[in-house]
């Protein structure tokens, strides 16, 4: 069971990729974790890249794809994947597609949770977050039991600077900017999938593995 995970941030895909992990047992693989492993291998691609991040440069494509391939021919990938954070672009997608051919895979499914961008607004704006321990809590959702203080440790709850409006709006419009094309790539395939986001987790979790389980029939 290929796959590839997408959603803005805020809308719960690193829970739900953690619930398909554990249930299927395939890997969640994002792009984040690849690079910082290939670069502590030491791999000639790890190296490669190393060099264009520590000049601050984004990472060409062919270095992109390479890490890719490599990470998807290792064993635990045999049974399939969670792509999370790769393909970015169409010319990402369709080398993908290429290299899945070659190894006569195919990817089987665009899970696409979706949820409007005042909803993520809500979600993000409203986080608080410990400067002690770092519990989130969110002052709709999830407000802690006394006003500014953590209910786990009385620490003073603070918002992270990533979690400003004006920071979550421009992350969602590069998001959008960035998943339509890819979106519509995908369509022509007949293999997206749209999750609503906007329901809890246990529902949330409970669309996604409607579309798994008519997958793996
Ligand atoms: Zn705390």
């Amino acid at each position: 069971m290929n796959l590839i995970l997408l959603g803005p941030p805020g809308a719960g895909k690193g829970t739900q990729a953690k619930r398909i992990v554990e249930k299927y047992g395939i890997p969640q693989i994002s792009t984040g974790d690849m690079f910082r492993e290939a670069v502590s291998k030491g791999t000639e691609l790890g190296r490669k890249a190393k060099e264009y991040m520590d000049r601050g440069e984004l990472v060409p494509d062919e270095i992109v794809i390479g890490i890719v391939r490599e990470r998807l021919s290792q064993d635990d990938c045999q049974k399939g994947f969670i792509l999370d954070g790769f393909p970015r672009t169409i010319k990402q997608a369709e080398a993908l597609d290429e290299m899945l051919d070659d190894m006569n895979k195919k990817i089987d499914a665009v899970i696409n949770i979706t949820v409007p961008d005042e909803e993520i607004v809500k979600r993000i704006v409203f986080r608080r977050t410990c400067k002690s321990c770092g519990a989130v809590y969110n002052l709709i959702y999830s407000p802690p039991k006394v006003e500014g203080k953590c209910d786990k440790c009385g620490g003073e709850l603070y918002q992270r600077d990533d979690d400003r409006e004006e920071t979550v709006r421009e992350r969602l419009r590069v998001y959008r900017e960035q998943t339509e094309p890819l979106i519509q790539y995908y369509s022509q395939k007949d293999i997206v999938r749209d999750i609503d986001g906007t329901k809890n987790i246990d529902e949330v979790w409970s669309q996604i593995e409607g579309v798994l389980e008519s997958i793996r029939s």
